[in-house]
């Protein structure tokens, strides 16, 4: 089964809004087998829109639009998708009164372009949006399933998981619905090949797909073997068990679960807090920590401090490790993270100073160096490492890195 993602919005089209809904979307389409042919980005204009659409589903059985679903004028893609196919919009009653609801608990009239985002194309079903206002559409032209889904990627990517992968499940053949995915941390993907590739060699019927990207790894597993369920799930689990096996304390997640959201499970598990301090990476640190819902259990917060000043003055590294150490180092790293702890009353403090580059490196600590710190319950540790990459990445793979650190110590 392949698919192909239609991008709409001008916005899009310009150099001030990146377009990332389709990374996400093929990222969960990979999840279950189904890749990727094509992805398009088309402005608010209907004839383009409908034209493109009809391209689409010509050449891929799935098709998924994001973007244009909302009730102003240049909000185009129902009209588009609905007059390309020939169906008539029809008012759904039951997304009209959820509007109404929702426009009523927020305060606000609901004036009438909003009755536009409660049309659906004829034979087409609604999908209920609980972060927005426009529901999302899903159709079936033939063969061919079509999704219409919110632009805002708050409001998209929950959809993916709840409404789109388990509609597209349905469809697809029985040797493709069993996959399985490990997600993995802090190796590198030559290391992990060297390891495991020889384990998957053994299972020609599973096609095995590695994705890396800024330190975190997945690997999926689809079955393409015969049609046969048990057997599917038998051999399936027996690979997976057998890479579990070989990478030990580096599989984070089996399924997609994001890494800061396991280390906060652990943390919140064990009754412990965790505070922050943070030099290169300006804060990413205690963004990562606060992307999940519910961190309040267990993050208290972080400090960014950048200059050495405020290393001492808010975190207590002393002047005597900055002159003899240097900013970035074992000893400064360890410092920060004891004094994290210090400022907040956490039981676990995590630091991470370093040159992200491009300037600022040296013979002895090159761009790309990093020191993480590490306070547990009164213990404290460093580590070093090199990594690569440019400013952005250091910082990501930085952040990445320290908190698997604190999952592997808490494991
Ligand atoms: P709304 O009801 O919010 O208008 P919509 O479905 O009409 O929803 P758009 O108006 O097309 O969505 O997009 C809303 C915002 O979502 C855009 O301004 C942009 O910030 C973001 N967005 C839309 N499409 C994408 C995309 N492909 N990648 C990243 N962000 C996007």
């Amino acid at each position: 089964m392949v698919a192909e993602i239609i991008a709409v919005g001008s916005e899009l089209l310009t150099p001030r809004r990146a377009e990332t809904n389709s990374l996400f979307i093929s990222e969960r389409l990979e999840s279950v087998g189904i890749s990727v042919r094509r992805k398009m980005v088309v402005g608010d204009r209907e004839e383009a829109l409908a034209e493109s659409f009809l391209s689409a589903l010509e050449r891929s059985q799935v098709v998924l639009l994001s973007g244009g679903l909302g009730p102003t004028n240049d909000d185009i893609t129902r009209e588009a998708v609905a007059r390309a196919l020939g169906r008539p919009l029809h008012l759904d009653e039951r997304i009209l009164a959820q509007l109404r609801e929702r426009y009523r608990r927020y305060g606000f009239e609901m004036t009438e372009n909003n009755r536009r985002q409660a049309e659906v194309p004829e034979g087409a079903e609604a999908i209920p949006n609980p972060r927005g206002t426009a529901p999302g559409i899903f159709l079936r032209e033939g063969e061919k399933l079509v999704f219409l889904l919110p632009g805002p990627p708050r409001e998209l990517n929950p959809l993916m998981d709840s409404e789109v992968l388990p509609r597209l499940r349905r469809f697809l053949p029985v040797s493709r619905q069993f996959s399985r995915q490990l997600r993995v941390a802090s190796l590198a993907e030559s290391a992990l090949d060297d390891r495991v590739g020889p384990l998957y060699q053994a299972y020609p019927e599973i096609e095995t797909t590695v994705l890396s990207s800024l330190g975190i790894i997945d690997l999926f597993f689809h079955w393409r073997g015969e049609p046969d369920e048990s057997r599917a799930r038998g051999r399936l689990g027996r690979l997976v068990d057998e890479v579990r096996a070989e990478l030990g304390g580096a599989v984070f997640a089996e399924g997609p679960e994001a890494l800061e959201a396991v280390v906060g499970r652990e943390l919140a598990e064990r009754g412990l807090r965790i505070a922050t301090a943070e030099s290169c990476t300006g804060g990413l640190l205690g963004k990562l920590l606060t992307d999940v819902d519910g961190s309040s259990r267990y993050y208290l917060g972080g400090a960014v401090c950048y200059s050495d000043e405020l290393k001492q003055s808010l975190l207590g590294v002393s002047a005597r490790t900055l002159a003899d150490h240097g900013a970035v180092s074992a000893e400064t790293a360890s410092e920060m993270a004891a004094g994290a702890c210090r400022l907040s009353g956490a039981e676990v403090g995590l630091a991470v100073t370093g040159i992200a580059g491009p300037g600022g490196g040296s013979e002895e600590k090159p761009v790309g160096t990093v020191f993480f710190g590490l306070s547990l319950e009164g213990r404290v540790r460093s580590k070093r490492f090199r990594l690569p990459g440019d400013r952005d990445s250091v910082r990501t793979r930085s952040a990445r890195m320290a908190l698997d650190w604190v999952r592997r110590a808490l494991a």
